[in-house]
């Protein structure tokens, strides 16, 4: 339901005293999870994100296997103590729609025919849900995946954009994701500018799509940055 009445901009600031083009503070590291092949933790402010990936490995049944390239099988999943109200642990229709789209967004980015047969798991677990975790995860992907070596065109890197009191933002959190006129979140890689995942909640022009899109692809080179960092940062 939205409630877009509700102040969520005063006097030019957002709830947590950020600016329209402010993102939250940002936290990323790789290596985490020393069982996974990759690993990442990312934070957006309270937003935290676990990735870990497996493979390429080979798939079992041998049925589901492609031969001349490999799958991606993505699970996304909120932990139960994420939100206030503990969430049901069940997969439910939000987690698969959004596995769905974060292998979307993500498969463009790999040399999926370089490993026949196989299989990369990418599992994403959201610690603690203040908005934004589907790019909060997808960032964490993107690092897990690069942390395992496998070969990549390009990191991909997500950021939500959208629009609250009337204004057009980036980031949102939770309270402004539910109050938000619209919520739009984006994935892209970086080099090319390719967009590999454009959702929408709500309603905007087309003009002020074009414009997120532009707002997302700019602020995001922040987050580009921040994956890099948190990449080289693995090997110090
Ligand atoms: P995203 O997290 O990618 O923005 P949604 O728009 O579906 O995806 O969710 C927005 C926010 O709503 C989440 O980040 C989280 O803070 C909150 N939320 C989602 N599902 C639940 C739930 N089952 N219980 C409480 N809060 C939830």
């Amino acid at each position: 339901m939205m409630r877009t009445d509700e102040k969520l901009i005063i006097k030019g600031k957002r709830l947590d005293g950020r600016k329209a083009m402010d993102i939250r503070e940002m936290e990323m590291k790789v290596g985490v999870i020393p069982n996974a092949n990759g690993s990442a933790y990312v934070r957006f402010g309270k937003t935290t994100a676990y990735a870990a990936v497996y493979g390429p490995r080979e798939l079992n049944p041998r049925h589901l296997q492609e031969p001349d390239r490999a799958i991606i099988r993505c699970y996304y999943n909120m932990a139960p103590f994420s939100v206030s109200e503990r969430k049901r642990p069940a997969p439910g229709r939000r987690g698969i729609e959004i596995s769905k789209v974060t292998k979307a967004a993500i498969e463009p980015a790999l040399f999926l025919k370089e490993f026949p047969e196989t299989t990369i798991d990418i599992f994403i677990d959201i610690i603690q849900a203040d908005g934004s975790t589907r790019v909060a995860g997808i960032n964490a992907a993107s690092l897990a995946l690069a942390d395992a070596g496998i070969p990549m065109k390009d990191l991909i890197i997500a950021l939500s954009g959208g629009k609250i009191n009337d204004t057009l933002v980036i980031d949102l959190c939770g309270k402004e994701d539910n109050c938000s006129n619209a919520d739009i979140p984006i994935a892209f890689l970086p080099n090319t500018k390719e967009i590999t995942l454009l959702q929408m909640d709500g309603r905007v022009t087309p003009q002020e799509v074009k414009d997120t899109i532009k707002n997302v692809l700019n602020a995001g080179e922040q987050v580009y940055k921040k994956q890099k960092e948190a990449l080289k940062n693995r090997y110090k």
